[in-house]
């Protein structure tokens, strides 16, 4: 039997705690951290924000909405062959290095405790099961609540709190282990998917569409004229949001920008870079937590239609624990309960020129998007 949704978890995913920058933390990046963030660090008031209660709140909150209907699957850690087909030796080798051990390793707080390691290898595990069950047939699509998150990580680097790149991981995994010709990934996480668009800018059989806050906003890259290298020319696409872009704005950039790109393209399996860091609490965008209803409505419908509804989330960002539940609740219940009644979402236009002019000017650079 097909489940409607696998939920894929496993607790060794909060034995990632990246430590703050207590007095006992004397690596060069904890110095300079401790230093420009200076009274905050002094009080005591900081703490890293990519703490284990983000992901045990959303298990919680999934827990809750579980109506005897979804298959919770528990991850292996994957392999070292699996995670080496979207990292270097480079990367595998200080990887290896960094288990057992604290440290802060970027100025951007990326950190490892004791157990990163090893919950970075599940976390990448937990999306290539996500993948498994919905080719093997055991649910229709899944959900993998992971942390720590990928989209950052390059094929040779750490950065912004991501170790491994999981989605890039799930999306090689496919190709390989399932026979994927072509994957769509989508990243609606706020931030831009710098380590997944770096990975895949000279890959013509991934087709990377992403939504973020424009430049300057961390980590700064993501622009526009970025459309991908060589033969890969037109399958990366980005749609840099200014401040404040709200709802009709992102709906307007999956209508006009990915679904054409998509239907040209023709993918087999569609992955989500799903961050819930786009809501107003963020102050990044101004996301409202129903968005994420429409947003996973959008992708279902997408994979219906091009890939046997092969769809498969991956957690991201996202820092308030309220508005991810929420937010999470509505692409769940989008999932289970397909063609339900959406609810409302805001109306305002914040964004949409922009939006407007990122699809013209894609419409001249990608193949995809031209007749
Ligand atoms: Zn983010």
């Amino acid at each position: 039997m097909t489940a409607p949704l696998a939920v894929v978890y496993h607790e060794e995913m909060l034995q990632h705690q990246p430590p703050g920058l207590e007095p006992g933390m004397r690596d060069y990046h904890a110095r300079q951290l401790r230093a420009r963030l200076g009274e905050l660090v002094a009080s005591g008031l900081w703490r890293h924000p990519e703490r284990p209660e983000r992901l045990s709140s959303l298990v919680e909150r999934a827990r809750e909405l579980d109506d005897g209907r979804l298959l919770w699957l528990a991850p292996e850690r994957a392999d070292e062959p699996t995670v080496r087909r979207a990292h270097t030796g480079g990367h595998m080798q200080r990887l290896d290095k960094l288990r057992g051990r604290k440290r802060m390793l970027a100025i951007d707080s990326t950190a490892v405790s004791p157990g990163s390691v090893d919950a970075a290898f599940r976390a990448a595990g937990a999306v290539c099961t996500g993948v498994d069950a919905v080719f093997d047939g055991r649910a229709a699509s899944a959900f993998a609540l992971v942390r720590p998150p990928g989209h950052h990580a390059s094929a040779a680097h750490y950065r912004g709190f991501c170790l491994i790149n999981n989605v890039a991981v799930a999306a090689e995994h496919a190709k390989a282990v399932h026979g994927v010709e072509r994957v769509l990934i989508v990243d609606w996480d706020i931030h831009h998917g710098n380590g997944t668009a770096s990975i895949f800018a000279a890959d013509p059989d991934v087709l990377f569409f992403d939504l973020h806050r424009a430049a300057p906003y961390y980590p700064g890259s993501g622009a526009l004229e970025d459309v991908g290298q060589g033969r890969a020319r037109g399958t990366n696409l980005n749609v840099p949001l200014p401040a404040e872009t709200s709802d009709l704005a992102v709906l307007e950039a999956i209508d006009r920008i990915l679904v054409p790109a998509a239907r040209r393209f023709r993918p087999g399996l569609i992955l989500v870079s799903a961050g819930f860091d786009g809501t107003s609490e963020h102050l990044a965008c101004r996301f409202s937590r129903e968005l994420y209803a429409h947003l996973t409505d959008r992708m279902q419908r997408l994979a219906d239609e091009l890939c046997h509804g092969r769809l498969v989330l991956a957690l991201e960002g996202g820092y308030h624990l309220d508005p991810m539940r929420e937010a999470l609740a509505h692409c769940m219940r989008t999932l289970s309960e397909p063609g339900s009644e959406l609810p409302p979402i805001r109306r305002s236009r914040i964004g949409l020129p922009a939006v407007r002019e990122a699809a013209d000017f894609l419409a001249g650079q990608s193949y995809l998007l031209q007749d």
